[in-house]
């Protein structure tokens, strides 16, 4: 390995040769902790979808604000249960949503209460309206199947006054924006986007548009990378195609981590390329070469780049130098980058959800890496998931990512996989 001057000693303990997927998520972790004071902004509501909230929100209110019928039904004294098997009540009056009943019914009353309704004074229970038979103002019903308070929200059940209603660190979804809007809140705190700057390099890409000649291809890669980047919510600054030459991609490499907080290239990090690569991302800053025991995508190159004229000097930046094949650089997107975009980018950690499935034919799998091959997973009608390869996996085959609807995840130590055997699969539902 091309050794670092601040990498955690933890690297140290493991071959970078054959780094295990485990080992180099726990380093890219630590190294992407967010440093210092994170900056932030105040948006309006539909502004903030997506967004990482940057401090803690406060309900100012009661969520609900007064105690309400959970049912369309009847409220009373729940007191008045006790005793009787079944209970015969006369009608005092409504209670509708928005409209309170605001008479306290006397001891052999109720009132009829719509969902939502404010639970009148005195009234504790209510009964619903297809547990009781009414003939004209009185109702008669059993009283074994209730409770005294049952079929009533009470005012802060859902939110309480003064308490956290969302945390830092969250990651604003469909339902918080509801529920900030049913606090009233019309702006919150989120932190500024991150800015991940990337490019290709090689000689023989060409953009799209162009005209492919013989041995060269189109980029493909920076493609993918800003899709996966927009769909984590970070701004995405793409600076296209960089050749293979120190000065260009010196360039492209002061000018990146000037503008941008992350940087991620593709391309140009395997054994045969130019040892200018190395030199010179070895002199902007602190990089290790790592093959990371995983397939696709075993180079890996990962440090901390500075714009300035020595590594410590000037603006920094996270650097990826993710491997060229298109779907090695989605792989390693998914299992090494992401999880450092969303750290840098102030969310809290949330685990990725496998699911169990059944693989219906057998899986070449060579113990001593992780393999993350694309799979089609469908569920029986009994619930269980049952999953196949999308064919050939290799880690220029883009088809296949577009083919299969998850990633079948072959742990490290397991060797070839039988028809019938259990395997972890993560959808790309949510993932990408
Ligand atoms: P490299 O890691 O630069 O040796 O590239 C490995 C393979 O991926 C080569 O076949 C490249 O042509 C291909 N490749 C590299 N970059 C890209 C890209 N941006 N789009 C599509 N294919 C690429
Ligand atoms: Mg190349």
């Amino acid at each position: 390995m091309t050794t670092s001057r601040q990498f955690p000693d933890c690297v140290a303990y493991y071959d970078p040769n054959a780094l295990p997927v485990n080992a180099a998520q726990d380093i890219v972790r630590q190294w992407a902790a967010p440093r210092g004071h994170a900056p932030s902004e105040r948006v309006s509501l539909f502004d903030a979808l997506d967004r990482v909230l940057a401090e803690d929100v406060i309900s100012p209110i009661d969520v609900p604000s007064h105690d309400n019928s959970a049912m369309d039904g009847y409220a009373f004294a729940g007191a008045s249960l006790g005793g009787v098997r079944e209970l015969s009540l006369t009608v005092a009056g409504t209670a509708l949503a928005g409209r309170p009943f605001l008479d306290t019914p006397g001891a052999t009353q109720c009132v009829r209460i719509m969902t939502g309704a404010l639970i009148p004074p005195g009234c504790d229970t209510v009964v619903p309206q297809e547990s009781v038979s009414r003939e004209g103002d009185t109702i008669l019903f059993a009283t074994d199947a209730l409770q005294p308070g049952q079929n009533r929200r009470l005012a802060g059940e859902d939110l309480a006054r003064g308490r956290p209603a969302l945390r830092a660190g969250r990651i604003v979804r469909a339902s918080d924006l509801g529920l900030l809007a049913s606090l009233g809140i019309a702006e919150v705190a989120v932190r500024r986007r991150l800015r991940v700057a990337f490019f290709s390099t090689g000689d023989e890409l060409r953009s799209v548009g162009e005209e492919l000649t013989a041995g060269s291809v189109y980029d493909s890669n920076r493609y993918t990378l800003f899709a996966m980047l927009r769909r984590l919510n970070v701004e995405p600054i793409d600076l296209g195609i960089v050749r293979d030459d120190r000065a260009s991609l010196e360039k492209a490499l002061r000018h990146a981590t000037e503008t941008a907080d992350v940087v991620i290239s593709s391309g140009g990090v395997s054994v045969g390329d130019a040892d200018f690569t190395r030199e010179l991302m070895n002199s902007l800053g602190d990089v290790a070469f790592w093959k990371i025991a995983m397939r696709p995508g075993r180079p890996l190159a990962f440090g901390r780049l500075w714009s300035g004229p020595r590594a410590g000097e000037g603006e920094s930046a996270l650097f990826f130098g993710l491997p060229g094949n298109p779907v090695a650089v989605m792989a390693t997107f998914y299992f090494i980058v992401r999880e450092a975009l969303l750290a840098l980018s102030g969310a809290t950690r949330e685990a990725l959800c496998t699911i169990r499935a059944t693989s219906t034919e057998p899986i070449r799998k060579r113990a001593g890496r992780t393999e993350f091959q694309r799979g089609i997973a469908s569920r029986d009608d009994d619930g269980h998931f049952h999953v196949v390869t999308t064919g050939p996996q290799g880690s220029g085959v883009l088809s296949s990512m577009s083919e299969a609807n998850c990633f079948i995840v072959l742990e490290h130590e397991r060797g070839d996989i039988d028809v019938g055997d259990s395997v972890d699969i993560l959808p790309f539902d949510g993932l990408i």
